[in-house]
């Protein structure tokens, strides 16, 4: 065994030594409709102004401004409306001295014409005769090409993650398709001799598999597609195998949980010192210590702990970061801060992530622990929406002090 891997590092370190082994994927065009969460692989120029020509920002008319000079409610001036124009089509006359156009929003603006009034501001007495009461600033309510975006601006840069206005931009830009890096192929394969998949009977002695429930939809909203290796039993042999089929299947990522403590039947690091190289195996962090991370034949492999908590703690920190850095997201899921609504405890002397419950009071976050702590009790992290981070040199946070917290990535954050 490397002698740097039985010292226990930060959770910091373990980080950064996931992600020094992550690599970018390849990039592949996606169509609009199927790039919601992708990452965007370049920097993507307009090719156009947006918008692409002058147009009105309200349904109203179209004037010159200046022949609405001097104009009041006693001494109105009155102008001939020659034109209709609606969105989409496109106004064949040119106005000149006296002469407004009735024109809709987006409808683009007639030749001649600098100003829009809204239809609320004027009225038509007699009907085809358009009655302006003030003077007009040219300009008003004329949205400008290129006001949004110039053509040849690139409001949407490289490994941005594309979210629904992101696409719309694009969408305005006139992209139907994106360059987006590749999706990570995950294999998830859960170990242990005492697990039974949902649906089947229990024997005694048997539980039934949750981890990869759970780890399964965590990759795919990390990004990824997921491929269900199914269960290896405690044989470091059937692991061994399983894991040389998913990388020959061409897998990007390995994600096992269980298998990795130091029971006699935990043979994760076994595998990974065997076939492929071990970046750490032992993290001070809470739960989740014995975690063991390397690459088997440059392919990176998550050993995750066995306990359901532990084993979400660890995908969440390290398997999802590796997903979305494998995409070529920049970005890492952030911390944000809450105040303690009650004193958090940490006699660890480790990172120690604790299921918590953030609500707003008075327009700030107040986190609360949900529930019971221990790393095999999935249901508080149901009944919570966050983790809490305490930290490794804390051993107390009092009542309205910060703490970091992690949002559960599955919707349930919804503090307010
Ligand atoms: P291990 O890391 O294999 O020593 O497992 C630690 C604990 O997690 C044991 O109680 C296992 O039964 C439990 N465990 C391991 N894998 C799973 C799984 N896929 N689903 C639920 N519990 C599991
Ligand atoms: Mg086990």
């Amino acid at each position: 065994m490397e002698p740097f891997a039985a010292i226990p590092i930060s959770v910091d370190e373990a980080l950064d030594r996931v992600l020094a082994v992550a690599h970018v994927l390849s990039v592949e065009s996606v169509p609009l409709l199927e790039a919601e969460g992708r990452v965007l692989a370049v920097d993507l120029s307009s090719p156009i102004d947006l918008p692409p020509f002058a147009n009105s920002a309200m349904d109203g008319y179209a004037m010159r401004a200046i022949d609405t000079t001097g104009a009041t409610v006693d001494n109105p001036v009155r102008l001939a409306i020659i034109d209709r124009v609606a969105a989409g089509s496109v106004s064949t006359r040119h106005l000149t001295t006296g002469q407004a156009a009735r024109i809709m929003t987006g409808a683009p603006i007639p030749a001649g014409a600098d100003v829009v009034i809204p239809f609320e501001l004027v009225r038509e007495d007699p009907p085809g005769t358009l009655v302006v009461n003030m003077p007009l600033n040219s300009g008003n309510y004329i949205r400008l090409p290129g006001e949004d975006v110039t053509r040849g601006d690139m409001p949407l840069t490289d490994h941005m993650l594309l979210g629904p206005a992101a696409l719309g931009l694009a969408a305005s830009m006139g992209f139907a398709r994106l360059p987006c890096y590749r999706r990570p192929r995950v294999a998830i394969l859960g170990t242990g001799d005492e697990l039974v998949p949902p649906g089947e009977p229990l024997l005694p002695g048997q539980i039934y598999d949750s981890n990869d429930y759970m780890l399964a939809p965590l990759a795919r909203r990390a990004g990824a597609e997921v491929i269900f290796l199914g269960r290896a039993g405690d044989s470091e042999h059937a692991m061994q195998a399983v894991i040389a089929q998913s990388i020959a299947a061409g897998v990007d990522f390995i994600v096992t949980s269980g298998g990795v403590s130091v029971g006699d039947f935990d043979m994760i690091k076994e595998v990974l010192r065997v076939a492929g190289q071990i970046a750490f195996w032992r993290i001070r962090m809470r739960p989740g210590k014995p975690l063991a991370f390397g690459t088997i034949d440059g392919i990176p492999l998550l050993g995750l702990p066995g306990n359901p908590i532990a084993a979400f703690v660890g995908f969440m920190l390290f398997g999802r970061s590796l997903l979305r850095r494998m995409q070529g997201q920049t970005a890492l899921p952030a911390f944000l801060s809450a105040r303690c609504g009650e004193p958090i405890r940490n006699g660890s002397g480790k990172r120690n992530f604790l299921r918590g419950r953030a609500t707003i009071a008075d327009g700030q976050l107040v986190v609360r622990l949900a529930g019971g702590q221990l790393p095999s009790q999935l249901a508080p992290l149901v009944a919570g929406n966050c983790l809490i981070a305490a930290h490794e040199d804390r051993t107390q946070y009092d009542i309205g002090e910060l703490i970091p917290i992690l949002p559960l990535d599955d919707g349930s954050f919804q503090p307010g």
